[in-house]
């Protein structure tokens, strides 16, 4: 097939918060030195550097979900001006409260714990900030393609990375060419960045390739399921953050609630499950159902109107399951490094953060004109010595913490925060297990079957408070062609009706969060099979994650396919 081949310098794959700033930072640095050279400054001028950033999503920021309270220290280093230039903030954070909510009670902390006071910070829209920081790009000369897709990494015969293959468009779900038909793009490059965000399809590509994890621990998940609703009156004002603990997680699983203030009335709460809980019905998307049903909830929500909803996982492994950030012709930024502070829940800073190193690290092999590993651990030593790390290793067990249940996670977290980070064996990092590997067989558990009544015995999806997967997705303002080739590779469909349905009961039915997977009649066999509603898909990567014999694939679908994220 022929392709055509675009010669950039750089090409950043994913325009999230890391790669955008990275961009940003880098054209900048490019122009100054330019300018410095043309004054008559040391150095050779390094004319017109080409920098690419590619999505896909049909807009910057349309796949980008998060909570989101911002620690402002690394956008105030990109941009000192941020708030006078216009970035798009809710509001500073004015209030922060913490709720302990038993099934009835919702009892309120009289301190706020260290790690959840956000003084100082911002509400923000996430997808407002990263399509704002888009247009920055574009005004510093980047260039922004939305509907890209990075579908494969292009590697040289040394394994050095020269670029990433953008998908085909138009092939139909046979895998037949339509009219529409256009072969992805070479996008040839001397550095490729890859910020996809968590799971990111061509992160696991390259780690498992060059063994970016080795001597690393696996990377732990959890999976962020939010809503906005518009209230009737000014009940929850902008500005005001609330974390909860408690109902409606058990005491094995890692989870927890929030509810932040933005303008307009517009409230946005959500529920963070982690991906490696234990009982095998659980369905992250209906524990936020249910937390919405707690008196406190039901209270806040009354006579207003859930207008967004949306998915998204979360890499909580932390300082110890961080791949090499670096390798031939490529570097690691933002959350698919890992350097999420799942204690504090935050990630943006550090994205920022990473991004503008990465951007450093690159003039300087721009400079040297060397693109090899040896010269791009310059970003690693960056990092090392940047606030990233000091930050991450001062949490490094937390995640690992909770592995023995809530009350002991607590516990840890606290005696943590006096030895900055040191654990002790029963909460070792070191003995963490991929998320998936801790779930447990319906035997195990005790149960008879998969119905998740024996787990949601009394929640009501009533279209008031709580919603249906399907009506929450609709919500998502979902969009794929239906015809094309499932974008969900399932390897072996074989072990759906039978052994993952005795063992399991097809969890993935469950922890999807947006009705893609589905057991159905088989008419023809007299059984069940697996049905796939790709185009459902909200690109949480959840169940690429979660699924317990590890054969589903999530690779992108066709550019601009995904869910419209407006506002969240
Ligand atoms: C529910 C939830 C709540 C959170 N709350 C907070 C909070 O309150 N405060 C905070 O600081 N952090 C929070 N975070 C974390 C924060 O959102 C992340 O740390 C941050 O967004 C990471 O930025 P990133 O640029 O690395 O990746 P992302 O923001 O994930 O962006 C990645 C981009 O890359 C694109 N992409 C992925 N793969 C490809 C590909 N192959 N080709 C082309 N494009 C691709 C995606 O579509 C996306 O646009 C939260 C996260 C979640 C999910």
């Amino acid at each position: 097939m022929e392709r055509e081949t675009l010669e950039m310098d750089v090409v950043f794959v994913g325009a999230g918060p890391a790669n955008l700033s990275g961009a940003l930072h880098l054209a900048r640095l490019i122009k100054t030195h330019n300018e410095t050279v043309a004054n008559g400054g040391a150095g050779e001028a390094l004319g017109d550097i080409e920098i690419g950033v590619i999505e896909k999503g049909a807009s910057v920021g349309a796949h980008i979900l998060s909570g989101a309270v911002m620690d402002p220290k690394a956008l105030r280093e990109l941009i000192p001006d941020f708030v006078e230039q216009g970035a798009p903030l809710e509001s500073p954070v004015n209030e922060d409260y913490f709720l302990y909510l038993t099934k009835t009670r919702a009892i309120r902390s009289p301190i706020t714990p260290p790690p959840l006071k956000n003084h100082g910070y911002y509400i923000v829209s996430l997808n407002k900030l990263t399509a704002w920081l888009g247009e920055k790009c574009e005004e510093a000369g980047v260039n922004i393609f939305p509907e890209f897709p990075g579908a494969d990494i292009l590697y040289d015969e040394n394994d050095a990375v020269v670029g990433v293959r953008t998908g085909d468009k138009g092939i139909d779900k046979e895998g037949k060419r339509k009219a529409n038909f256009e072969p992805g793009v070479d996008l040839r490059a001397k550095v490729t960045v890859l910020g996809e965000g968590p799971r990111g399809s061509l992160t696991k590509q390259l780690v498992q390739r060059l063994g970016l994890d080795a001597g690393r621990e696996p990377q732990v998940y959890s999976i962020g399921v939010k809503e906005l609703w518009e209230l009737p009156d000014d009940r929850y004002p902008a500005g005001r953050v609330t974390h909860t603990l408690g109902f409606p997680s058990d005491a094995q699983t890692y989870g927890g609630g929030w509810i932040y203030g933005m303008q307009n009335r517009i409230l946005n709460l959500g529920y963070v499950t982690g991906l490696d809980y234990k009982d095998p019905l659980l369905d992250p998307h209906a524990e936020f159902q249910r937390f919405k049903t707690h008196p406190f909830l039901r209270k806040l929500l009354d006579g207003g109107k859930m207008i967004r909803y949306g998915a998204k996982t979360i890499a909580a492994g932390g300082y110890y399951a961080m791949p090499q950030i670096y390798a031939d012709g490529v570097l690691l930024v933002g959350d698919c490094a890992g350097f999420l502070n799942s204690q504090r829940l935050k990630g943006i800073h550090s994205a920022i953060k990473s991004g503008m190193l990465a951007a450093e690290a690159i003039f300087a092999a721009l400079v040297a004109k060397d693109y090899s590993a040896k010269q791009l651990q310059r970003y690693e030593q960056l990092v090392n010595e940047s606030w990233i790390i000091p930050e991450l290793r001062k949490v490094r067990n937390f995640h690992a913490g909770f592995k023995h249940g809530r009350w002991l996670g607590i516990m840890n977290t606290g005696f943590q925060f006096f030895t900055g980070g040191r654990s002790w064996g029963l909460f070792d990092r070191a003995k963490a297990h991929a998320g998936h590997e801790e779930m447990k067989k319906l035997a195990a558990y005790g149960y008879r079957g998969d119905n998740i009544e024996q787990r949601y015995d009394g929640l009501k999806f009533d279209g008031k408070v709580a919603f249906n997967k399907l009506t929450d997705v609709y919500h998502a303002a979902v969009g794929h062609s239906e015809d094309q080739p499932s974008h969900l590779h399932v390897l072996d469909t074989n072990i759906c009706a039978t052994r993952c349905a005795e063992e399991y009961g097809n969890p993935c039915q469950r922890f999807c969060p947006a009705a893609v997977y589905e057991m159905v009649e088989d008419s023809a066999n007299g059984g069940r099979k697996l049905q796939v509603n790709f185009s459902n898909c909200v690109h949480c990567k959840t169940c690429d994650i979660m699924d317990p014999y590890q054969i589903i694939n999530w690779v992108t679908p066709e550019g601009g396919g995904g869910p419209d994220y407006k506002g969240m």
